[in-house]
């Protein structure tokens, strides 16, 4: 297959869908990213990378690192991580606190926003220096060393951070967060602001696409079984209010993030990093739908 030609294919057809569309504005630093930009980066198992448009250039991964943190605190927890936190979607919108009251402080999964923040409370818990835990961790993965925090993106996102706030004393009322809650919030909003490339991404995510295995050494980090957890997740959870649509679309579990960027797997051969920031009205990265969509229809591979 010739995934070179694949690509700069998906780059032409995808050009008329790289207009001026509405970026995530309610963080004030991401309102002020171009829509039209568009970047994408494919891995495969066997160590062959292939790239095209702005696959180098950084940007904020806000969601994707959610999957980061969920899999560092169920290689710490194991199966007792689900008494603190579902894996059911939750078919409300990413920040909702309605299901909540409902379901007694226990969020719906990881990936919302309410399941990320028991996620880093569990992660503050276990570490002295959390920030410093999932950096070292990205840093590993991605075999980037350079990846930060933006501290400009973080104070930009606390500055509105009030429904995240609200989610965090909620559930400490049902004693599902332990740490303080500005803290937590803190934390969270920090590992949201990590910058990094599409090559960056794909290339972390083959821990997903090679069954927990770390992409450099080849150590196992997290078990099979998992790998597949994570990875139904992903596939469940991982594309807000439209999974359904993403599932007939592209048929990749993945994980998208209101910065635009995409990351999905196919387990067991590569992974697949797509960013463009302009957004659908669920959210999600609309011209990097359509990429990933063109992607598994012409290379007929998705999971289903
Ligand atoms: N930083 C974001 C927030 O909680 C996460 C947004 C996202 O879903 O990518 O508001």
């Amino acid at each position: 297959m010739n995934i070179t030609a694949i690509l700069e294919e998906i780059y032409t057809e995808i050009e008329p869908y790289l207009t001026e569309r509405r970026v995530a504005d309610y963080i004030p630093m991401l309102g002020r990213v171009d829509s039209n930009q568009f970047g994408m980066a494919v891995c495969t198992n066997d160590g062959d990378e292939y790239v095209i448009g702005s696959a180098q250039k950084n940007f904020s991964i806000q969601s994707v690192s959610k999957v980061f943190t969920f899999a560092m605190a169920y290689e710490l927890l194991g199966q007792s991580l689900w008494k603190r936190v579902g894996k059911e979607p939750s078919g409300t919108k990413f920040n909702s606190l309605i299901l909540l009251e409902q379901e007694k402080g226990i969020p719906r999964n990881p990936f919302i926003n309410a399941g990320a923040l028991v996620i880093a409370d569990i992660l503050m818990e276990h570490y002295k220096d959390p920030y410093k835990e999932v950096l070292k961790y990205i840093h590993e993965l991605s075999g980037n060393p350079n990846i930060v925090i933006n501290e400009e993106m973080k104070k930009s996102e606390l500055d509105y951070a009030n429904i995240n706030y609200a989610l965090t004393y909620f559930m400490k009322s049902f004693s599902n967060i332990n740490s303080h809650v500005p803290e937590v919030v803190d934390f969270y909003s920090a590992h949201c602001s990590i910058e990094m490339s599409c090559v960056d991404l794909a290339r972390a995510f083959r821990l997903f696409s090679q069954a927990g295995k770390n992409p450099w050494t080849g150590e196992k980090m997290l078990t099979k079984s998992q790998t597949k957890h994570i990875n139904a997740i992903m596939m469940t959870s991982g594309l807000y209010n439209s999974v359904g649509d993403f599932a007939y679309r592209v048929g990749l579990p993945a994980k998208s993030g209101v910065g635009g960027a995409i990351v999905g797997v196919l387990p067991g051969e590569m992974s697949i990093a797509v960013w463009s920031p302009g957004l659908d009205a669920n959210g999600n990265s609309f011209a990097g739908i359509k990429a990933l969509e063109l992607f598994t229809n012409k290379t007929e591979l998705s999971i289903y």
